[in-house]
């Protein structure tokens, strides 16, 4: 295409080449305004996205939590640890997040997608702050600085989260194609499979009517993670079909060889957390709960279906995560309402019937 680099290329912040002109805009390395004008964007899963994001909008300290404060020593030992495990690492990777975002948003040269990162940024704060209220309502403070310090005092928490960060700190030092395809990958897999087996946990908590302002925080959480892997499958393949000279044999198998990775850490930090002590999650389910996944999100970017045929192991967790279908609303007697009434958000019953 002419005009246009094939090498990676931070965007001007004022850019006098910018047009209008919807033949000349890519994602990375196009001629844009940096206008942000979504009755004239390129790419409309942008727009819808974007909308979407903004429709979703929630206040985390509106659930009430006196319920979870009450109940959380009553839970067993090994629910109370896991609790913590899966909090401490939502926590640091939502924040990690946020910073991020804004990395990529730097080399994106379509302002629709800018504004669904930018949008995606405000929602991971939303989703720290959540945890920060889970935290300050529900345990004591020495276990909140337990939780806050556990990125680095537990070592298997610590690869696992490394594994992500050095994909972005490795773009951010050193910028190049590749770099940024691998920072878009890891967040692909930190939306789409990394965050499983903890909401799993807590939607089994969920099922035996344990933690339920918690379990509502969380399909929150799950709801809006639901767009961001939706935006960072839309830019992957963006990327591939815009730039196929990027996408070589060795970046392909080094992004399964990622998902790979991505796969074996879920599984093997699910088994930890929970320890086999979980009811409805045993290892053999988290294990091919977690490879379902990852057969999902290979396919979804053109990488096949390294794990064969699974069938998903616990069907019942998708009618927690699906709580913003209103098509097939499963809660028909008493609707899921999240909703602005004066100034106020009424949050009823999300436990759907078993
Ligand atoms: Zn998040
Ligand atoms: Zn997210």
């Amino acid at each position: 295409m002419p005009g246009i680099s094939e090498k990676l290329q931070k965007k001007l912040l004022f850019n006098p080449d910018g047009t209008r002109e919807l033949g000349q805009q890519r994602l990375v390395g196009g001629k844009s305004t940096n206008l942000i004008e979504f009755a004239n964007c390129k790419y409309s899963w942008a727009e819808q996205l974007y909308r979407k994001m903004r429709q979703f909008f929630w206040i985390p300290d509106e659930i009430p939590l006196g319920d979870d404060k009450r109940q959380f020593p009553k839970l067993t030992e090994y629910e109370q640890s896991a609790y913590k495990k899966t909090l401490a690492f939502l926590i640091f990777l939502d924040s990690i997040q946020v910073d991020n975002l804004g990395a990529l948003a730097l080399y994106i040269t379509a302002p629709e997608v800018v504004a669904c990162l930018k949008t995606q940024a405000f929602f991971e704060t939303i989703h720290a702050q959540s945890y920060d209220y889970l935290l300050t309502s529900v345990v004591d403070s020495l276990t909140r600085d337990e939780v806050y310090t556990m990125w680095k005092d537990d070592s298997i928490l610590l690869t696992r989260n490394k594994f992500i960060t050095d994909q972005y700190q490795e773009f951010i030092d050193n910028p190049n194609e590749k770099a940024f395809i691998r920072s878009c990958m890891a967040d692909y897999l930190l939306e789409g499979i990394y965050f499983y087996s903890g909401f799993a946990f807590f939607y089994s908590l969920g099922r035996q009517d344990k933690m339920g302002g918690t379990v509502s925080l969380i399909r929150l959480i799950q709801r809006d993670e639901n767009t961001h892997l939706a935006l960072f499958t839309h830019i992957l393949r963006t990327l591939q079909e815009e730039n196929p000279e990027w996408f070589d044999a060795d970046i392909k198998a080094e992004l399964l060889s990622m998902l790979k990775t991505a796969v074996d850490h879920e599984i093997s930090w699910g088994k930890y957390v929970t320890r086999n002590q979980i009811l409805g999650l045993s290892d053999s389910i988290i294990e091919s709960y977690i490879k379902y996944l990852g057969n999902l999100r290979a396919e979804a970017i053109g990488l096949g279906s390294p794990y064969g045929n699974i069938k998903h192991p616990m069907p019942w967790v998708d009618t927690y995560a699906a709580m913003n279908s209103t098509k097939t609303d499963f809660f028909e007697r008493k609707v899921t309402n999240y909703q602005k009434f004066g100034g106020s958000m009424k949050f009823d019953n999300l436990k759907p019937p078993s």
